[in-house]
């Protein structure tokens, strides 16, 4: 962690012990504590990394030293924890986990009072507080209280369960099988599956934070095991979630695993088809496919910048009902706008459901893009230089500054091409509707780069 910064693209997040420590982890309470403010009420979980409860205990004593009340959930989810925040009035939550990142790795998000992760602005003035020693320590006779909050992962599966027509999928008797990546994403998701009416078979659910059935992050390489399962079990669909089940990646009975784009058309589709001109909000950096989609369903596609924060942030702000990224998080507003793992796989269900279509035949009615990717070494000191210089030269395409430059042509083709926030690296993604326009994409774009970069 660089000197002025604890706020990485997701929280913070760091090696345990190595990075982040508990010495790092009471102050940063405190400063979150301070942050917040004297007498204010915080919900606190964790996911099940083995490090979960050491940095619970340690943020929860810096919260309390600067007068937070702490309410405790303990294990559960990044979304179950996000509901608890509004569901119990609180003024905000602090969520131990570091997501999809390997074991080693924890982490600490910050959770505002309407559920949604803090913004930029809100984590330069937490980092502020704490390397300026703008810290704010209680007196003695006002340190704040700890809590227990023990039925968070109920009271969200009972609030999911609100979205369902119960009788119509109960009816259907679907097969789930869930990897929960022997994490939190085990704890809410099956029990609420079996009440609606689903046989549910179970992968990697008991809560072991060396995660040995698989890496928290869950794509389409690392879920074989899922794969074999629904097949072997006949299963009607399976779900993979990753360590704080806010993003959930899906299989079709057939053991297919699809990408979050896929199945974020699925829900697109039938969400228009029931809500009319709706707002669908979306990152720069998703599939074509998903223009196709609002498009064609007669939506409005809003971009955003990419990050799941700025997502919810323009859901608010465009009264806007659905997003959702190509890395499996989908965002429904009517619940939560917010990535939600269990929300998304109940959708899903709803949709088998209502149009007597299983997952494989729903996908097969989308278009099929082909993506190549690439990247090319840049010095951070160059890349807005370099990005204004490839904005000048596509000047006249269909063309987008959102975030990066993304260049959209008239045969459906596209590429964006991104600076890394982490990294003195481009990215360059293309697709097209065959695989050697897209590869052709993103040889010619490497080329043009690689040209601007000479004269830098
Ligand atoms: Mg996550």
């Amino acid at each position: 962690m660089s000197t002025r910064k604890l706020f990485g693209t997701n929280g913070i997040r760091g090696l345990v012990n190595v990075e982040l420590t508990p010495e790092l982890a009471i102050k940063v309470g405190a400063a979150i504590g301070t942050f917040f403010g004297r007498d204010k009420n915080l919900i606190l979980g964790f996911d099940a990394r083995t490090s979960g409860p050491m940095f619970a205990k340690a943020v929860i004593s810096g919260l309390n030293a600067s007068g937070c009340n702490v309410y405790l959930a303990g294990l559960a989810s990044t979304p179950a924890l996000q509901f608890g925040v509004k569901n119990h009035k609180l003024d905000g939550g602090i969520i131990i986990s570091a997501s999809h990142n390997p074991p080693e790795y924890n982490g600490i998000k910050v959770i505002w009072s309407d559920g949604i992760e803090t913004s930029h602005e809100q984590e330069t003035e937490i980092e502020s507080i704490y390397f300026d020693n703008k810290i704010v320590y209680a007196p003695w006779n006002k340190l704040g209280e700890k809590h227990e909050l023990p039925d968070v992962n109920e009271e969200y599966k009972n609030a999911i369960k609100r979205h369902v027509d119960l009788p119509k999928l109960a009816s259907k008797h679907f097969h789930v099988v869930v990897d929960a990546a022997n994490s939190v994403g085990g704890i809410a998701c099956p029990p609420l599956l079996r009440e609606l009416g689903c046989k549910v078979t179970t992968i990697n659910a008991n809560i072991d934070g060396t995660f040995p059935g698989r890496l928290p992050e869950p794509r389409p390489e690392s879920l074989a095991d899922l794969s074999k399962t629904v097949k072997a079990v006949g299963a009607d669909m399976g779900v993979a979630f990753d360590g704080d089940a806010d993003r959930s990646i899906f299989c079709d009975g057939n053991g297919t695993i699809y990408w979050g784009d896929k199945t974020f058309a699925v829900v697109i589709k039938q969400y228009l088809l029931k809500n009319p001109g709706a707002k669908i909000v979306t990152p720069v950096s998703s599939s074509t496919l998903i223009k196709d989609t609002v498009e064609t369903g007669g939506g409005e596609l809003i971009w955003t910048k990419v990050g799941s924060v700025t997502v919810s942030q323009t859901m608010k702000a465009e009264n806007a009902n659905l997003g959702g990224e190509e890395n499996g998080g989908i965002f429904y507003r009517p619940h939560q706008a917010v990535r939600d793992g269990a929300m998304t796989t109940v959708l899903l269900l709803n949709i088998m459901a209502d149009t007597g279509k299983s997952l494989d035949e729903l996908i097969a009615e989308e278009p099929q893009y082909f993506i190549e990717k690439g990247k090319i070494e840049c010095p951070d000191n160059k890349k807005e230089i370099l990005q204004q210089k490839i904005y000048e030269q596509v000047q006249t395409e269909n063309v987008s500054t959102i975030d990066g430059v993304k260049i959209w042509f008239s045969d459906g083709s596209a590429i964006l091409i991104r600076p890394s926030g982490t990294e003195p690296v481009f990215r360059l993604y293309a697709e097209a509707k065959d695989s050697d326009k897209a590869l052709k994409l993103v040889e010619n774009y490497t080329a043009i780069l690689k040209e601007f970069l000479s004269k830098l």
